[in-house]
């Protein structure tokens, strides 16, 4: 479990500090996807940071099953914002990319990128390079990329927003599929209230800066489906969007 106590953060600049976190706590269960939906400059970004360890906070602690979190950790991959794979690689070596930061990718690991890429309708794909891919493709091949590290937690910051609404629709469509079937704990940071209900076990509703918890919502639907597209189908959909609308125009 990923636990978040207390967590604040100031940022130090020659003008002064800046209270970007005042005080969040969260508890991210796992195989639970989380999003945190807030005013653009309330701390969204920060936040994913001090959960992917890349800033540490200046109060309170994050926490993976009771282990502080305190640097980078193999078991946390970020999902790029745009899909930042190299023009020069085939897919198969963009996906292997993240395996070699670490050590010489093995033959198993080949092999388990394969059988992604496959699973997930890039098989025919492997040897080609990224500009003959469509856009929804290149993110679902960035997304296999981070998934070939084996991570327990993905964190996902905007991930959609170089996409226009069409394609957003569809790869986020496609992403929150891939990642209900490999069960994946996720935090996807977005100002887009459908975009989080859609997607979301539970949406995190952020004040402006510094950021506090305005309000949590446990986004239950009648349906079954996990599709977001599905789900935004569902008649309680509107109930909630109006209800995080209104919570994001009072601040
Ligand atoms: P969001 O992702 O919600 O748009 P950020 O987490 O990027 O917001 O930023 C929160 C606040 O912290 C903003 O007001 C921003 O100006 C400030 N901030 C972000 N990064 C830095 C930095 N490296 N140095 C100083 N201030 C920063
Ligand atoms: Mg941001």
């Amino acid at each position: 479990m990923l636990k978040l106590e207390g967590v604040g953060f100031n940022y130090h600049t020659p003008e002064g500090e800046i209270q970007a976190i005042q005080e969040v706590s969260l508890d991210i269960k796992d195989g639970e996807f989380l999003s945190i939906i807030g005013p653009s400059g309330c701390g969204k970004s920060t936040l994913l940071s001090l959960i992917g360890g890349m800033l540490r906070p200046s109060a309170g602690r994050v926490t993976i099953d009771d282990q502080e979190i305190t640097e980078p950790d193999p078991r946390i991959a970020w999902m790029p914002q745009r899909d930042q794979l190299f023009p020069w690689r085939t897919i198969l070596g963009n996906v292997l990319i993240g395996i070699e930061v670490k050590r010489q990718p093995t033959l198993e690991d080949r092999r388990k990128a394969v059988a992604l890429l496959e699973k997930y309708g890039l098989g025919d794909f492997i040897d080609r390079y990224p500009n003959q891919l469509s856009g929804g493709m290149r993110q679902r091949a960035a997304l296999i990329r981070t998934l070939a590290v084996e991570p327990q937690i993905l964190l996902l910051d905007e991930p959609f927003s170089a996409l226009d609404y069409q394609t957003r629709l569809t790869v986020a469509d496609e992403v929150r599929m891939i990642i209900q079937r490999e069960q994946k704990t996720s935090i996807l940071v977005t100002h887009d209230i459908g975009e989080g209900i859609s997607m979301s076990d539970r949406v995190v509703v952020l004040s402006k800066r510094p950021a506090v918890i305005k309000n949590c919502h446990d986004v239950v639907l009648s349906t079954d489906s996990v599709s977001p597209m599905a789900r935004r189908d569902a008649p309680e959909f509107g109930h909630y969007f109006n209800r995080i609308w209104k919570e994001l125009d009072v601040q």
